[in-house]
């Protein structure tokens, strides 16, 4: 949300960049700021943006932004609890988005065959011992896993809304891995195919 060309319209559902219609400067708790009202250069929808004086970047806009889209490369159960944590942080329920990821974190596991019997603690190590996951992703795993299960168990610690982020953020980054860059790959391993037909390595 910082950056001017990059949100993400609740309007017309697509990555858009918005113009400033009207504005004034105040003072915020020593902060210069500027309030604006910003239309999306998409489509007509209109939005009162709170950005810092100097840098432009956006602190605040109302009615919030949807989170970003999730990848449609990314199988569709996965995609769903993926979209629906996002969905958790956007309104504020950083509980609900570290519980969803947790439990988005285990549809994966599951999908890249570990065991339903196990916890997910051990589904992680599973991929990892079955060369499914490097070392580097276990551990992202993990994490996720942490916060997830601070969200999920009563009498444990709250979650930020830092915490949620880097989580959201661990997690994108697995499924990058795991499913996205494959995925292209492919496509550009099948268009290789199909004009030249040949897969030979020519260096
Ligand atoms: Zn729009």
């Amino acid at each position: 949300m910082s950056d001017i060309n990059s949100f993400y319209c609740p309007s017309c559902k697509g990555y858009s960049s918005l113009t400033d219609r009207a504005s004034y400067n105040k003072d915020v708790n020593g902060t210069h700021v500027g309030f604006c009202v910003s239309e999306c250069n998409s489509c007509d929808f209109h939005f009162l943006v709170m950005r810092h004086r100097t840098s432009g970047n956006i602190i605040k806009i109302w009615p919030k932004t949807l989170p970003g889209k999730v990848n449609d490369l990314i199988p569709e159960p996965i995609k769903k609890d993926f979209e629906e944590a996002l969905l958790c942080e956007v309104a504020g329920s950083y509980r609900g988005a570290a519980a969803l990821a947790r439990r988005t974190l285990q549809v994966i596991c599951l999908d890249k065959g570990a065991p339903e019997s196990m916890k997910l603690h051990k589904q992680i190590d599973w991929l990892f011992q079955n060369n499914i996951v490097t070392d580097e992703i276990k551990s992202w795993a993990h994490e996720v896993r942490y916060v997830g299960n601070d969200a999920a168990h009563p009498n444990a610690t709250e979650v930020s809304n830092e915490e949620a982020r880097d989580i959201l953020e661990l997690l994108e980054s697995m499924c990058d891995v795991l499913y996205v860059a494959p995925a292209r790959a492919a496509v550009r391993r099948a268009r290789r195919t199909n004009t030249s037909g040949d897969v030979a390595d020519e260096n």
